[in-house]
């Protein structure tokens, strides 16, 4: 008989049915209309009701299958009492056929973190910018991003009613990343991709000093890596502080599945084992192609201003 696939394989199919459940979530909660807003650390930084309803959602349900894996949530939750509508025990079959690579192969439950951003983009989700929005399951192992999964709520919303709602992009360091079609930027074009919602001078200046051809303002750390991997931009460039490791893990883990880079603004490979800071206090630096390019023209005050 066939050996049952490797513990990563299957943290990763789960994961792929658990952010298809939470996209579920944060259109029902969108279509019921009441968000149930609150202010975290001000206006800029909200948590809604499908940020707490996805957030339960994903750690119980991946709880329940991998009960020794840590699962590390962005939401603060003042209740740990799930009901059972909100649990997912399904998995992607495509995704247990692959081969898991051979340095993952011996992975154990207790050596996994999981990084969990219920919804990323929330300030864009309560503005009605509804593909900004994504769903983020990143999956570490020895302090490094391996595996993620990107679920797109509202990909395609604008697009009429025989579009299909909604996408889910997944990857795996040595395997690949689907679910998208994988395109490169235009050829010689600067076209950075940055924060919408959380500007500052220090994060304009620094993209003036790269020289751009166009600059695109979005919401969401997903949304932004999905500009990369889909040739929208050329590079991710946030020069502040205010991401975190829940944010990056997922995006982290599909662009280099596909031979990209992110690091902080520094050139600083991000850790993600379970005692790691959670705060990126360095920023962002991202691309599919062309690191060195973009890396080499950060300004030295920019990188004064941010420590690590
Ligand atoms: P943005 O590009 O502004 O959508 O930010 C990407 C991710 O980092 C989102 O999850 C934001 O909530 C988070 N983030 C960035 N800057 C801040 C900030 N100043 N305060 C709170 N969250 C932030
Ligand atoms: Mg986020
Ligand atoms: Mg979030």
């Amino acid at each position: 008989s066939m050996a049952s696939p490797a513990l990563l394989m299957r943290v990763v199919a789960s994961a792929y049915s658990v952010a298809e459940k939470a996209a579920t979530i944060v259109r029902n909660v969108m279509a019921a209309g009441d968000l149930g807003i609150v202010e975290k650390t001000g206006a800029n930084d909200l948590q809604t009701r499908a940020d707490r309803l996805v957030q339960m959602s994903i750690c119980a349900s991946l709880a329940r299958k991998f009960p020794k894996v840590t699962i590390i949530g962005e939401e603060e939750l003042t209740t740990d009492e799930v009901t059972e509508d909100l649990i997912e025990d399904g998995h992607c079959e495509e995704i247990l056929k692959k081969t898991c690579p051979a340095q993952y192969s011996g992975i154990k439950e207790e050596e996994l973190v999981i990084w969990v951003d219920p919804l990323d983009g929330t300030k864009e989700y309560t503005e009605g910018l509804l593909d900004h929005v994504t769903v983020l399951i990143g999956i570490a192992y020895g302090g490094k991003a391996i595996a993620g999964v990107i679920n797109q709520p509202y990909y395609n919303y604008e697009a009429g009613d025989e579009a299909v709602l909604g996408r889910t992009i997944w990857g795996v360091l040595g395997i690949g990343a689907f679910g998208f079609q994988l395109t490169e930027a235009p050829a010689g074009k600067h076209i950075i991709v940055t924060t919408r919602s959380h500007s500052s001078a220090l994060v304009n200046d620094c993209i003036s000093a790269l020289n751009p051809d166009s600059v695109i303002r979005v919401g969401g750390a997903g949304n932004k890596i999905i500009q990369l991997i889909e040739g929208k931009a050329s590079a991710y460039v946030f020069a502040s502080p205010g991401c975190k490791k829940w944010d990056t893990c997922a995006p982290e883990a599909i662009l280099h599945a596909v031979g990209g880079k992110i690091t902080d603004i520094h050139g600083n490979s991000f850790q993600y084992n379970k005692e790691v800071k959670h705060m990126n206090s360095a920023g962002v630096l991202a691309t599919l192609r062309n690191y060195e390019y973009y890396a080499s023209r950060i300004p030295s005050n920019v990188k004064q201003s941010l420590v690590p």
